[in-house]
């Protein structure tokens, strides 16, 4: 195999246990799947969230990704979480998706186009208690819910925000989350005291769940968590506040993607020869030299150039040289029992992860994920 990404599925279930663990019986669980299920395949991951639980809804980021789940038959909700264009209203409509509501205008273009098309639309209203993106000012969170109750064509099925450092546990950071929390709370209540019901409410992304229990609501919407990651900010914050954070026993999630690929190649060269672009390595003594056939085009940072290292047949190898489009070099020192064509592992287990590869090219667990491209084929193991 040229390379290849094996979606763990069993692993993915087990994290879905891990958060209902957490949150309690009573909570529902958004699973985002928004770009390809951050790379993981959007189709598959949902079907195994629904054998694991029945009542998930979704998250996408475009009217094409829930289209794409409808064709496959997935019938639960599909929220919406990016504000529509105009043009994706009427798939929108056609494919049942739940668009969440910023502001008046939006909410009366939408009851247009399903009074044209003899439907009734649910849709969730969001407020922006703190992210600065989308969502209506906490003020006007209560006129924007009378708004959407006066259209007959639209139903108000949730009340939404999204939290901006919820994943950090730095002092500051915990006391905006409860800041944006309770703006959050005093709106809903707003809603409820016109007699409006709000619907499912929620707020909580992967920090939150980790971090916020009073974020948590009628239903969490945790991404990266699930596929494996938790990327919660270096611990900032003093051991008191730390201890009644965890409160909640530890949460335990396994890395869902493990990316692999093969050596191809050994070969001998001698000291003082280079390797790879750029001739950024040199062998300092004669060397075993491993190639690889994974290269940035595959979604491997060039930036992890010289700094990560592979497992092969149990043992880490150094990348040496720059990471080239489609292959890249380990040493695999001087004399060795790597054979040609032995299975390399790029990042997949739990101390050998995309977040520790993302530390060290500058991002985030996230961007590795969805960077993986179309070129490797995805692997579902049950
Ligand atoms: C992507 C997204 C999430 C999930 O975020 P994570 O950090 O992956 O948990 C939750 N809510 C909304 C609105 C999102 O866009």
């Amino acid at each position: 195999m040229r390379a290849e990404a094996i979606i763990h599925l069993d692993r993915f279930k087990e994290n879905i246990n891990s958060v209902k663990t957490r949150i309690g019986k009573n909570r529902q669980i958004c699973v985002p799947v928004k770009a390809d299920a951050y790379g993981h395949g959007a189709v598959q991951i949902a079907k195994a969230s629904l054998e694991i639980e029945e009542s998930c809804c979704f998250g996408v980021a475009a009217a094409s990704e829930g289209l794409a789940l409808r064709k496959e038959g997935i019938k639960a909700p599909i929220l919406l979480f990016s504000q529509p264009n105009p043009d994706e209203i009427e798939e929108i409509i056609k494919t049942e998706l739940t668009p969440f509501v910023s502001d008046a205008d939006f909410a009366s273009i939408l009851n247009e186009y399903a009074e044209k098309a003899k439907k009734e639309i649910p849709v969730h209203l969001k407020i922006d208690t703190g992210m600065g993106r989308i969502g209506c000012n906490v003020k006007e969170a209560q006129e924007l819910a009378r708004h959407i109750g006066k259209l007959p064509h639209l139903n108000l099925t949730g009340t939404a925000t999204h939290l901006a450092v919820s994943d950090s546990k730095n002092r500051r950071d915990i006391e905006y989350t409860k800041k944006q929390i309770s703006r959050f709370k005093k709106a809903v209540k707003m809603i409820r005291e016109d007699g409006i019901n709000p619907g499912v409410v929620h707020a909580a992304n992967s920090g939150a769940v980790i971090l916020h229990p009073a974020a948590w609501f009628d239903m969490v919407r945790p991404g990266i968590l699930l596929y494996g990651y938790k990327a919660v900010q270096e611990y900032e914050a003093p051991l008191d506040q730390l201890k009644k954070l965890s409160r909640f026993k530890a949460l335990t999630v396994e890395p869902v993607m493990e990316l692999r690929s093969s050596v191809v190649l050994i070969k001998k060269i001698k000291k003082g020869e280079s390797v790879s672009y750029g001739r950024t390595w040199t062998a300092e003594k004669d060397t075993l030299i491993g190639v690889i056939s994974v290269g940035y085009a595959d979604g491997l940072p060039r930036l992890a150039s010289g700094k990560w290292q592979v497992l092969i047949g149990g043992k880490f190898f150094p990348v040496v040289g720059r990471i080239s489009m489609d292959q890249f070099c380990v040493n695999l020192g001087k004399t060795s029992e790597i054979k040609r064509w032995d299975e390399a592992v790029i990042f997949g287990s739990p101390d050998h992860d995309a977040d520790a590869l993302a530390k060290i090219t500058g991002t985030i667990p996230y961007e590795i994920t969805c960077n993986v491209s179309k070129r490797v084929p995805r692997v579902y193991r049950h």
